[in-house]
């Protein structure tokens, strides 16, 4: 049996994008790096993300013609965040395109841009996008242990759904940054379920981890980087922070994100921030009491429990989701659409379910009137049936007097230039939504090195974070497509670079 050591220079806990990004990074300076994941998958959430990644300024927008640049950047992200750290964002900025820069280097890493309307019309938008993506890998094209390590896409662990001959988006990102750091001499361990830290000399030396069942210690000579989601999975604590939604509706894979280093963290004198905040989305309700990330409606319509609207459907989803978490009588939402897609969703959900097996679950509702689908509902019929005219009314003059459905281009991408469609073609539906996320995205405080600070201001030694277990740069907004990665994967690279200098 192989031994496994229990000292690298680096250990970096948990393996979704930001994780990898710095351990491969830390792999090829020449540090030992371990990557320790408490599940037997590797991925996290970002593997069953789309895998944008909003690395602005990188050669890959440049190849692709965008009018994108760091200042058109800068523009965009200072006329969106409220009261940013200045430090943090010009750090992100600066580093971006550096960090597309490293990865290209490698054969393993290979991007290309994406189309992806960005999510607000502020000034410094970039047209369609200024997002890159992974160019997708073939299954055969990996090394055997990446294929048998990369968390399966969102389909087929949550739906059972098969699996695919070609890694695509996150799945693409995740293969691609492991089979770079085991390239580059890394080591994964799986089944460490890191909780706490040890100190010594004043600064964090080391972790503790449960490995089955038993506690084993593993020593970080240059540093630590806590790369380990949110604690979206954790009824608890969501209850405690106040973040809206629920642990049975988050997007993140069962058993994973619970929040356990970053509050290990916290013990230590570590501050945190925007604890009650997280990327939020609406989420198509499931059997089994979960709910589907859902974006890019097409059709329908969404009312509260009163029968109405209140927001603009198409909006994008972390929006959507805020509108949602704005007031009680709206999760559950109803999504109220007709027959032109043959009953299916006019929509993008992930994954969407078997519609017959809602039917019998009793979260979607068929009706050859919409009284009758009111009804079933249980949402005042008169309401319902005045929505659904009213919505045809601006379906017909093609403007939405109410919620301005349809004026952004965000909105006109995903609905295929036509998000006014009147709901009259009978057979009815209504499916219920509730209020998912993709995690939380309040965490450890950082500073622009990555570096984990206490209240006063003071870096703890050796201790590091970044992706969802750090408090974000976006503070409560997301501004656009590949954020979350785009933030993770940069402040990870900085927090490497700075273990390297110490
Ligand atoms: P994760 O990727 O969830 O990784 C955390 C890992 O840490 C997990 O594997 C977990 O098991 C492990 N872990 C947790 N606790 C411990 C512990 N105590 N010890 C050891 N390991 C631990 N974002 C984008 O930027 N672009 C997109 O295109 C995009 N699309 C998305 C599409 C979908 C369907 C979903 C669900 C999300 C999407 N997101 C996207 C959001 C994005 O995936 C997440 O916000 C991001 O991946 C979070 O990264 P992370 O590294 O913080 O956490």
């Amino acid at each position: 049996m192989q031994h496994t050591p229990d000292s690298f220079d680096v250990v970096v806990v948990g393996s979704g994008g930001g994780a990898l990004a710095g351990a491969y990074l830390a792999a090829k300076a020449g540090l030992s790096t371990a990557v320790l994941e408490r599940t037997a998958r590797v991925g996290g959430t970002s593997a069953y993300s789309g895998g944008a990644c909003w690395l602005p300024g990188s050669e890959v927008q440049q190849r692709a013609g965008l009018a994108d640049s760091t200042d058109s950047a800068r523009t965009y992200l200072g006329s969106l965040l409220d009261a940013p750290d200045s430090g943090r964002v010009e750090a992100f900025l600066a580093e971006s395109p550096r960090l597309v820069k490293a990865f290209e280097a490698d054969p393993a890493l290979e991007f290309e841009w994406i189309p992806f309307p960005e999510y607000f019309d502020a000034p410094g938008r970039v047209g369609l996008g200024r997002s890159i993506q992974p160019v997708d890998i073939r299954r055969d094209e990996l090394p055997a242990e990446v294929a048998e390590l990369v968390r399966p896409p969102v389909e087929r662990d949550r739906a059972g759904r098969p699996g695919r001959s070609k890694l695509s988006g996150g799945q693409a990102l995740i293969a691609r940054l492991l089979t770079a750091f085991v390239r580059a001499g890394g080591t994964v361990l799986t089944g460490h379920n890191v909780v706490g830290f040890h100190q010594e000399r004043g600064r964090v030396a080391g972790v503790d981890a449960v490995v089955d069942g038993g506690s084993v210690r593993i020593a970080a000579e240059r540093g630590i980087l806590v790369a380990a989601g949110g604690f979206e999975g954790d009824a608890q604590l969501r209850d405690e922070h106040g973040v809206p939604g629920d642990a049975r509706w988050t997007m993140a894979p069962a058993g994973t994100n619970r929040g356990e280093p970053i509050f290990a963290a916290a013990r230590l004198g570590a501050a945190t921030d925007l604890l009650d905040q997280g990327w939020f989305c609406p989420g198509l309700a499931q059997p089994d009491g979960g709910g589907s990330f859902a974006l890019g409606f097409r059709g329908g319509i969404m009312v509260d429990a009163t029968g109405r609207r209140y927001a603009n459907e198409c909006l994008p989803y972390d929006r959507f989701g805020r509108a949602m978490a704005a007031a009680a009588e709206r999760i559950p939402s109803w999504f109220v659409f007709d027959s032109r897609e043959g009953g299916g969703l006019p929509a993008i959900a992930m994954p969407e379910g078997d519609p017959e097996e809602h039917v019998r679950a009793g979260i979607r509702f068929r009706a050859d009137t919409i009284a009758e689908l009111a009804a079933d509902i249980g949402v005042p019929a008169q309401a319902l049936t005045g929505t659904v005219e009213r919505f045809n009314e601006f379906a017909a003059a093609g403007a939405d007097a109410d919620f301005h459905r349809g004026e952004d281009e965000y909105d006109a991408f995903f609905a295929g230039g036509e998000p006014l469609v009147a709901i009259d073609q009978p057979p009815y539906y209504a499916a219920k939504f509730v209020l998912s996320d993709l995690g939380t995205k309040g965490g450890l405080v950082t500073d622009s090195r990555g570096r984990v600070l206490r209240g006063d201001g003071s870096a703890i030694g050796g201790l590091y974070a970044a992706g969802n277990s750090s408090a974000s740069m976006t503070g409560a907004v997301y501004p656009a497509p590949g954020v979350p990665l785009g933030t993770a994967m940069v402040f990870a690279s900085l927090a490497v670079a700075d273990m390297a200098e110490s």
